[in-house]
């Protein structure tokens, strides 16, 4: 089987607000082959941007689009395709947006390969270590208490047994940060799990240490992103002076990069994001690499079904994998990209899915409605 082309398919809401949800927009990448099958993918990144790194026409031997790594290769070499872009990327960086790209086209390749041998992605990474998964409500931190009450009212009913607050109202000052994780612990009761996902917005080590220690009293899970990736001895040293389960990995891509993170920061929760990190290829390796650190698996995943099903079939295949982040912004790519999207059970549980590949089906109305010609 050779594969014939890759396509980036820009989709986007009709108008974007500037909040932190990554769910507005997306890139659909779609990689053909000669045999008819066709890998779906996606991308968490700025879609314009990625399409030029898949897309870019030649400017010399080694300068050009990530697509002509991919074309005329046979997807199950999908460690060699993964080289042959790294090899292809340092003109356009070797970091950030084209490690994004290449993990849209890498996610393709693997749901290529499950296409073509019937079994769904977690069989050829090695099998499953469970049929289903506990879901967290994912949701934008709103500055008021009254906001806070209704998600926890709306989603808790539903099945949920723990939310995360992220970003939006968070890191105006320590005492607003401390008076929205009380206002949330109020507003979900003793038992559901709460975890606040600061954004990379805190700059004060020292701070971050009162509050990280001031959150256990209410009950907080893990607190995410303190700090921006490249503070590594901030991670490092938060990590040494508080009990607070730190979270951290969304924002960073390649092994390169996990390694530093996780063998130099004592993190608790690994979180790579399947659509940026490198995809399936890499974060299989980083898994490998913080399990042997003891340290678990929550990926990140704030974008649409192709991602979720991604996170599932690597979920499914880590023997510590604890959670699936379940966005909960409701955007209409969110919930409409995929048919037959992924939904939890009133214990809060998502199943794995088992049909062959990433194993979902485009909505292919909703992608040309929402699709961008550029
Ligand atoms: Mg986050």
């Amino acid at each position: 089987m050779k594969i014939t082309n890759v396509e980036a398919i820009i989709v986007k809401q009709k108008e974007i607000e500037l909040i932190g949800d990554g769910s507005q927009d997306t890139v659909v990448i779609k990689v053909y082959t000669d045999e008819g099958i066709v890998g779906v993918g996606e991308v968490d990144s700025s879609p314009y941007v990625v399409k030029s790194v898949i897309e870019a026409p030649a400017s010399h031997m080694v300068c050009m689009g990530l697509k002509y790594a991919v074309i005329g290769e046979d997807p199950f070499d999908v460690e060699k395709i993964w080289h042959k872009m790294y090899d292809l990327a340092y003109y356009h960086g070797r970091r950030s947006v084209v490690i994004h790209a290449m993990s849209g086209i890498d996610m393709a390749i693997w749901d290529i390969m499950g296409k073509a041998t019937g079994l769904p992605v977690h069989k050829l990474l090695g099998g499953s270590f469970r049929d289903s998964i506990q879901a967290y409500c994912s949701v934008l931190m709103p500055d008021n208490e009254d906001e806070i009450k209704r998600i926890a009212d709306t989603y808790l009913p539903q099945g949920y047994k723990g939310i995360k607050f992220g970003w939006g109202a968070l890191g105006q000052s320590p005492e607003k940060d401390l008076e929205l994780v009380k206002a949330a612990r109020r507003a979900m009761g003793d038992k559901p799990e709460l975890m606040i996902d600061i954004g990379m917005v805190w700059k004060d080590l020292k701070g971050a240490i009162n509050l990280c220690n001031a959150f256990k009293d209410y009950g907080v899970y893990w607190v995410e992103e303190p700090f921006k990736p490249d503070y590594l001895d901030s991670y490092k040293r938060l990590c040494e002076s508080t009990d607070m389960r730190i979270s951290a990995g969304e924002e960073i891509g390649t092994l390169f990069e996990f390694d530093e993170l996780i063998n130099n920061c004592n993190i608790d929760i690994i979180q790579p994001d399947i659509s940026r990190c490198g995809g399936i290829t890499i974060a299989k390796k980083v898994i490998d690499m913080a399990y042997k650190k003891g340290i678990t698996l929550i990926p990140h995943a704030f974008k649409t079904g192709i991602l979720m099903s991604a996170s599932l079939h690597i979920i499914a295949n880590t023997p510590n994998a604890l959670w699936l982040e379940y966005v909960n912004q409701e955007t209409v790519l969110s919930k409409t990209l995929v048919k037959r999207h992924f939904t939890i059970d009133d214990k809060g549980v998502v199943t794995i899915p088992t049909a062959p590949g990433l194993g979902i089906e485009l909505d292919e109305e909703v992608l040309n409605f929402y699709k961008v010609e550029v």
